[in-house]
């Protein structure tokens, strides 16, 4: 059964979308991959795999350490910091997988991708992704959500540049409903 609510894709890039499944980071971090089967469902989810892959231990934990290297290189860009050496690496080495090769068909004129080793080929293709964004203008749009039990990474899209939350409906109207409590509270307390 597909669970519609188990990953979140709201980050604004698949490179953020990876550390975005450890949730609450800053407060009570919850791993959505940690249960059996997540890792292969997300990457499907994500449009990385046609089908679920069969991932092997070592696999899981070479997409871990793709998602704690994209964090640790994020969040120093989000916080203005110099860039951690090791986790830059992990994202050059990454990205120098083999990515899908595009055949063209001459009949139907589509283009189907092949892959010989379509993990690699997702590890490589969000590390690119990650490399892509960090080394761009770009990067100084990456931010943490404003909440500060989440401080999930996304990047503001906004015209304004003035996105605060990772989400409206989630982070957005608590902070919200929590400012307008605290109004509420200090009205009363004036009367
Ligand atoms: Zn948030």
């Amino acid at each position: 059964m597909i669970n519609v609510d188990e990953f979140r894709f709201n980050s604004g890039r698949i490179a953020l979308d990876l550390p975005a499944t450890v949730r609450r980071r800053a407060s009570e971090p919850q791993d959505v991959l940690a249960p059996s089967g997540a890792p292969a469902r997300w990457l499907r989810d994500a449009g990385l795999s046609h089908e679920l892959l069969a991932l092997s231990p070592e696999q899981t934990s070479d997409l871990e350490k793709l998602r704690e290297a994209i964090w640790a290189v994020a969040d120093a860009a989000a916080a203005e910091r110099d860039l951690p050496a090791d986790a830059v690496a992990t994202l050059n080495e990454m990205a120098a997988l083999p990515l899908a090769v595009p055949k063209l068909d001459a009949k139907s004129v589509t283009v189907k991708l092949f892959a010989d080793d379509p993990f690699q080929t997702a590890l490589a293709t969000i590390a690119r992704d990650a490399i892509d964004l960090l080394g761009s203008p770009l990067r100084t749009r990456i931010k943490a959500c404003e909440q500060p039990d989440c401080r999930m990474l996304f990047l503001d899209t906004s015209r304004s540049s003035r996105r605060r939350w990772c989400s409206m409906d989630r982070c957005g109207s608590r902070a919200k409903g929590a400012a307008f409590r605290a109004r509420n509270r200090q009205d009363a307390h004036e009367h």
